[in-house]
């Protein structure tokens, strides 16, 4: 599988928040290696929940979940690192806490799929999209100079940047 610099959207949802789970979570992608380059706690809009979730407009899950991403503060996050997109979600687990491995985010925090506590976008052109939602491009900081030209630069099997 090719390996590539890439930057995903992170969200510690309302729930996580308010049981005191951010620094936990936020942990754990940290000591993966992964760079935060941009983070804030908000309180999601209506607009903000309509254009995140716009993919599960008309599914029978949908209006709980608008209704429960505006119910509080969440931490918006945009991680950056080598396949971040595929390992962060594998960190987190199966969207159903029931279904998924033990020593992930969502198999050790939650019970069930509609309280998972975090969300990470699938794709390289979701995680554009989704960072475009919550993030301003002044939002993203650069924490080490050239962290991805120096990954790529001393570890051939590390391709180009996503973004
Ligand atoms: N969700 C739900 N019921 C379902 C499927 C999804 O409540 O049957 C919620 C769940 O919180 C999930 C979110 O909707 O995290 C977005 O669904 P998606 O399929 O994109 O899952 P994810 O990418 O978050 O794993
Ligand atoms: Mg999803």
């Amino acid at each position: 599988m090719a390996e590539r610099f890439e930057r995903t959207f992170v969200a510690i949802k309302p729930d996580a928040v308010n049981r005191g789970l951010v620094g936990d979570i936020i942990s754990r992608f940290e000591k993966r290696g992964f760079k935060i380059i941009g983070m804030k706690l908000l309180h999601p809009t209506l607009e903000h929940a309509q254009k995140h979730y716009a993919e599960h407009v008309g599914k029978p899950f949908y209006n709980n979940l608008i209704n429960f991403i505006t119910e509080g503060p969440i931490v918006a996050m945009v991680i950056e690192g080598v396949n971040v997109i595929d390992i962060s979600r594998k960190m987190m687990g199966t969207t159903d806490p029931q279904q998924a491995a033990p020593g992930t985010i969502r198999f050790d925090y939650a019970q069930v799929k509609e309280s998972n506590v975090v969300h990470g976008s699938d794709s390289v052109e979701s995680a554009e999209r989704e960072i475009a939602i919550y993030f301003k491009p002044e939002e993203l900081f650069e924490a080490r100079e050239n962290d991805a030209d120096y990954f790529i630069k001393m570890f051939g099997h590390v391709e180009e940047k996503s973004f």
